[in-house]
């Protein structure tokens, strides 16, 4: 049998004293550089569930779910499709919806731990009952629009309504549009259709 050199027997000492040189992962947490680039995570408070990520995440890691029924949005996110490529927090409507975070480790026996959900009330059409958006977004464009939000009949009622200055049944009762529907939440093509009958049918 070839005998260790002396380097060799010098380095299996020191290996034996010191222990070895890898980390224990994953039997003790990794040690990971705060720059390290992981999975994102959704904001409580910066998220105002508009779904914007939803549509540049290129492997529809992130979904926008609708549950009309239950009045509300879900954003959720299956960390298993995720590249962690940071599209989403680059794009985000906010810039503090979701944020890179340096969490490399996923891996667990329950599936659902892989799975991330956040959700918010729905603010709904009142003439077509389509889904405008969310109230955290309704609010967000209203907090930058400031003083201007009034200019906007359907953010003018919907911070009428908050406000108890509004009255939530007004023109609930009549098909079509009528005069007193500008004073109702209305999606875009609502609100359009109620100029356009304003301005050409008197
Ligand atoms: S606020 Fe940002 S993180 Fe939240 S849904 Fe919109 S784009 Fe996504
Ligand atoms: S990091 Fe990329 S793949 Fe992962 S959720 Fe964000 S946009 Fe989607």
């Amino acid at each position: 049998m070839r005998k260790p050199k002396l380097r060799e027997l010098g380095e299996a000492i020191k290996a034996l004293i010191k222990g070895p040189y890898t980390t224990k992962f994953p039997k003790k947490p990794a040690e990971i550089a705060p720059e390290y680039k992981g999975f994102p995570e959704f904001q409580e408070d910066g998220c105002v569930r508009c779904g914007g990520c939803a549509e540049i995440c290129p492997t529809r890691t992130i979904e926008r779910r609708d549950l009309i029924e239950e009045g509300k949005r879900v954003m959720f996110r299956n960390y298993a499709n995720c590249i962690i490529c940071g599209q989403c927090q680059l794009y985000c409507l906010t810039g503090e919806g979701i944020v890179m975070t340096n969490e490399f480790d996923k891996t667990t026996l329950d599936r659902h731990n892989i799975y991330e959900e956040i959700e918010d009330e729905l603010v709904f059409c009142e003439a077509c009952g389509a889904v405008i958006t969310t109230k955290k977004h309704m609010d967000w464009i209203a907090d930058r629009l400031g003083e201007m939000t009034y200019s906007n009949p359907t953010f003018f009622v919907y911070k009428g309504y908050e406000m108890g200055l509004a009255d939530k049944d007004a023109g609930k009762n009549h098909p079509g549009f009528w005069r007193e529907d500008h004073m109702r939440v209305l999606c875009p093509r609502c609100r359009r259709n109620l100029m356009f009958k304003e301005d050409w049918e008197g």
